[in-house]
């Protein structure tokens, strides 16, 4: 929920990107085109609760917009994208992304006190294919647990490391529908 003090930041953010977009606005050229379609999005704050993890894929943005806003989280969510969701978040193959993930978080917290972590990834992911060497095309089964075990990984590792968020963990398809992945009791 919404703190009274996040309506404040809320304010304070407005104000600065107003200021932000005159600023910009004076500079003239290129940054009038900018400022031309800034507005409206910018100024939609209504204070965020969660911070969503997603895959870089291009064939899901739509998909990922809307399942957030099936959750009633539209423009109400931070959001990191890694390569590979989950697993970018924790593969020591690309350290640098696990670094990312965890500088963005304790910012999401400093910056906008979110209880919740979203953690969504999805079938047929090229980061799974690249980091792991396997093909998951014809064996959807082995693609779940694959993806279940990651999920779990990295939201032991949020656990550990801050006891008070949720965290919840999400395998999308393909076609945009969402199974939820819960740990096992
Ligand atoms: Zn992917």
């Amino acid at each position: 929920m919404c703190q009274p003090s996040c309506h404040t930041d809320n304010a304070e953010r407005q104000t600065l990107g107003r200021r932000e977009f005159l600023r910009l606005g004076a500079l003239g050229g290129g940054a009038v085109l900018l400022g031309s379609f800034l507005p409206r999005t910018a100024l939609a704050a209504g204070g965020t609760d969660a911070l969503l993890l997603s895959c870089m894929d291009y064939r899901l943005v739509d998909d990922t917009e809307r399942f957030m806003a099936g959750m009633g989280m539209r423009n109400k969510y931070d959001h990191v994208v890694l390569a590979g969701a989950a697993l970018g978040a924790i593969t020591p193959k690309f350290p640098a992304w696990n670094t990312a993930f965890w500088e963005h978080l304790q910012v999401a917290i400093d910056l906008h006190h979110i209880h919740q972590v979203i953690i969504l990834d999805h079938r047929d992911c090229g980061a799974y294919k690249v980091v792991l060497g396997q093909d998951f095309g014809q064996l959807p089964d082995v693609e779940t647990k694959v993806h279940a075990e990651t999920l779990m990984q990295l939201r032991q590792q949020i656990l550990a490391k801050y006891p008070q968020l949720q965290v919840q963990t999400y395998l999308m398809a393909l076609d945009g529908s969402v199974q939820q992945i819960v740990p096992r009791s």
